[in-house]
């Protein structure tokens, strides 16, 4: 083909075989991705049928209002999150981010109202110093432009070093989530409606206790986007 040389060749990240250039994943290879499928609409917990809400969500209202995430915590997505952040690996996140990007471009474009500012959720300086850089942050940095939505770092900090959640007990650990985080500028955060950004979700005990906090300080409304869920907390 006369044209060819233009082209840069592509190969699936996952697979190796080549693909459209531009994507970095196969057809196959996303299709086979461990996509969420029915899950609770508050909090994204994997459920049996599309449309509900978990019964721990009905019983105790999380203080954000909608959970994002394209995918189950499982293979290989699992095993690429776990790259990205303890290898380094940046093209990987990239892609993970583009993907989530494509995911929440199609949720706008039905009827999930967009934020005006995405919020990725702080580390805590000695992991920060550990590892050199905070995945959640590149997230959002690559999620930005993709959305046209700006990443608004200094809205959310970090206040100090909490110790490891591990050894607390639920209190114990909300408490704990609580003191760990400050908002500098709240009047910024007055009717806004924010999306913090995460890579995994888990128990959801980060995100319920920024997503208090944000309320508290008149924020109108909090979601959460990140790339995975565990299918049940502490998974
Ligand atoms: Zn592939
Ligand atoms: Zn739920």
């Amino acid at each position: 083909m006369v044209y060819n040389w233009l082209n840069i060749e592509q190969f699936c990240l996952l697979c190796d075989e080549r693909c459209d250039p531009e994507h970095s994943l196969c057809g196959a290879c996303e299709a086979d991705l461990p996509w969420l499928g029915p899950q609770c609409m508050v909090c994204a917990l994997p459920l049996p049928a599309a449309g509900l809400i978990c019964g721990q969500c009905l019983k105790r209202p999380p203080a954000f209002d909608q959970v994002v995430a394209p995918w189950r915590f499982d293979f290989p997505i699992d095993s690429l999150i776990n790259r990205f952040k303890h290898q380094s690996r940046w093209p990987l996140g990239r892609l993970l981010a583009e993907l989530l990007a494509r995911h929440l471009k199609h949720l706008f474009n039905e009827d999930l109202p967009r934020p005006s500012a995405l919020l990725p959720v702080p580390l805590a300086s000695k992991r920060l110093r550990q590892r050199g850089f905070n995945q959640a942050r590149m997230l959002a940095d690559w999620l930005s432009p993709a959305l046209r939505i700006p990443v608004r770092n200094e809205l959310l900090q970090r206040t100090m070093d909490t110790p490891a959640q591990q050894q607390l007990d639920a209190a114990g650990r909300r408490r704990n989530l609580r003191q760990a985080f400050a908002l500098p500028d709240k009047k910024q955060l007055h009717d806004q409606h924010l999306a913090i950004i995460d890579d995994v979700l888990t128990t959801g005990a980060t995100a319920e206790a920024l997503a208090r906090l944000l309320k508290r300080a008149g924020a109108a409304r909090v979601d959460i986007y990140c790339l995975a869920r565990t299918p049940k907390p502490g998974d």
